[in-house]
């Protein structure tokens, strides 16, 4: 044994497999030509946020678009600031968002798939035998400086105005010999594994980002940690380690990472892995007070994926709004294809926005309302009640309580060639539908100015007299237009604004009387259809209640 092994020996005793095991365990994908694999990476160390959700969209219309695979890895190395419940919450949020995961956790406790464990918390004898190899080879060495001598370094090299960090002749430890480390280990002092780091500072490397382009930075010169003292992996051994055997092909990720990209290249180099191709994402930004930054998960409700749901935003409303920022040809599609799913789109990395979009709650009210107006009854009765039973349980109620009747309810003005377009998100619903539920229903007695009281109970009851549910849009109106004139308001608006002086008014301000009556309300979808929904006898019950209470 050289001082090498005896090295790789002492540190990581417990390690008794070589890279060349994990190498034959996990072979090399069979998949098409040109498929590409791609995967999200969440740490749960909160819920799932907008910016994961963003990247896992991105991850799987790109793993579509190439008939390749789209995974999760949950990176759960950060055990002091994971949160209970957060790997459900982002993985059954993303599955409630509609993002298919062919491989890895597919729930919050199943994982599935060929290259598992896919939590980086129970692999830590692969990067264990990858790290014992690199100091086998002279490439990893451990060191023993504490925080406080790590902290004296950073310390004088800002005196100095010098980069900080361990590298060059700050790096102390990176010649340690075999028999200083021993009489170290063996007095108990901790370690961490080092990268023994052959880059210069000097050097430039270059790479092709598929979403920004050409990027050049400096090569790495820095001795960082692989293995903490723990033996837990740091982000970027898990990272060249994870996604080399899992056999990733496209590592599509926030560009908070693009400044890691050099060590992370230099990794895969030393430890012989194939290159993965990367793509930094831009960050959604926000307008506060004129200037944009990136949303924050303290500062933003909206960073929250939750805070959609509860609004009782449709998940396909906010994937439908999410591509609009993915991909800057997606809107003149979806106007050509109205009807077809965001999943027949042809994604292309390089139609990316390099800089951070602003999210804007307008355009998603706008894309929403666009979604929901696509809906058929039949799906808005179900999105509706799963959404009101979990954040509005009295509402539940009333919807459940005569499915038959929420359904014809959410289905007026809805087959139509242009359908209504007036809900973005299913907390409007119950302002937007109360006047058809007693319990929420408030009436109203505000007519228009040129309907005197006397007219408004005339009409009513003449109404009441000639109004037939089987009726349609065209006899319905027909009727108001009829009885008009008796009270001397113009049948034709025509004939009104040719001689308004010789009217009080016209036919439309009968059915807006007919309108407040029935539901409270100046405005609603068409009045004929909402008559006929809430029944003869509710319609009537109304009348008389307005024409009492006048
Ligand atoms: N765990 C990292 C994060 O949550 C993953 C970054 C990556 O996708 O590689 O930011």
């Amino acid at each position: 044994m050289n001082d090498y092994d005896l090295m790789a020996e002492l540190l990581l005793p417990r390690i008794d497999k070589t890279p060349d095991y994990y190498e034959n365990l996990y072979p090399k994908r069979s998949i098409p030509e040109g498929a590409r694999v791609t995967r999200i990476a969440p740490s749960p160390t909160g819920y799932l946020h907008l910016g994961t959700l963003f990247a896992a969209l991105v991850n799987r219309i790109t793993a579509t678009a190439s008939r390749g695979i789209f995974y999760t890895r949950i990176e759960d190395t950060d055990k002091k600031r994971e949160i209970e419940g957060g790997i459900e919450d982002i993985i059954d949020g993303l599955n409630r968002f509609g993002i298919a995961i062919d491989e890895g956790f597919i729930s919050g406790q199943e994982e599935k798939g060929e290259y598992g464990p896919y939590r980086q918390s129970r692999r830590a004898e692969i990067y264990g035998a990858y790290a014992k190899e690199l100091i086998r080879k002279g490439l990893a060495y451990p060191c023993f400086c504490t925080e406080e001598e790590l902290e004296e370094v950073r310390s004088r090299q800002e005196a100095e105005k010098l980069r900080t960090g361990y590298y060059g002749k700050f790096a102390k430890h990176r010649d340690i010999s075999y028999n200083e480390a021993k009489a170290l280990a063996d007095s108990g002092k901790p370690f961490v594994v080092r990268l023994k780091s052959p880059g210069r500072e000097q050097n430039k490397i270059i790479f092709d980002d598929v979403i920004k382009g050409k990027i050049e930075m400096p090569e790495n010169d820095e001795d960082f940690v692989l293995l903490k003292s723990d033996g837990i992996p740091t982000y970027h051994f898990a990272h060249a380690v994870d996604d080399h055997l899992m056999g990733t092909t496209h590592v599509l990720r926030g560009d908070e990472w693009i400044s890691s990209v050099p060590k992370h290249i230099q990794l895969f180099k030393i430890l012989g892995f194939k290159p993965v191709r990367y793509g930094h994402i831009a960050p959604i930004m926000k307008l506060d007070g004129g200037a944009k930054r990136k949303i924050s998960k303290r500062k933003d409700p909206e960073a929250a994926v939750r805070f959609f749901a509860e609004q009782g935003y449709d998940s396909e409303s906010v994937i439908n709004y999410l591509m609009t920022i993915a991909a800057s040809d997606f809107e003149d599609w979806r106007r050509a294809n109205p009807c077809e799913s965001y999943k027949k789109f042809k994604f292309n990395l390089k139609k990316m926005s390099v800089s951070g979009a602003l999210f804007d709650e307008n355009k998603l009210i706008d894309v929403s309302k666009n979604t929901v107006s696509r809906m058929s009854g039949e799906e808005v009765y179900g999105k509706l009640t799963e959404w009101a039973h979990e954040f509005d349980k009295e509402f539940y109620v009333l919807l459940t309580r005569d499915p038959e009747y929420t359904k014809a309810v959410v289905s007026i003005d809805r087959d139509a060639a242009k359908p209504r377009k007036d809900i973005a998100k299913w907390n409007e619903a119950k302002d937007y539908f109360s006047y058809f539920y007693n319990e929420l229903y408030t009436p109203s007695s505000e007519y228009p100015d040129n309907v005197s009281k006397d007219d408004v109970i005339k009409f009513l009851e003449e109404y009441k007299a000639v109004y037939d549910p089987a009726d349609d849009r065209q006899v319905w109106f027909d009727k108001i237009k009829q009885i008009a004139p008796g009270l001397n308001f113009a049948a034709e608006s025509k004939e009104y604004k040719a001689n308004p002086q010789n009217y009080k008014g016209q036919a439309g301000d009968l059915s807006t009387v007919l309108r407040i009556a029935v539901t409270g309300r100046r405005n609603t979808p068409d009045l004929c259809s909402i008559m006929k929904v809430l029944g003869k006898e509710e319609v009537f019950r109304r009348i008389d209640s307005a024409v009492k209470s006048i």
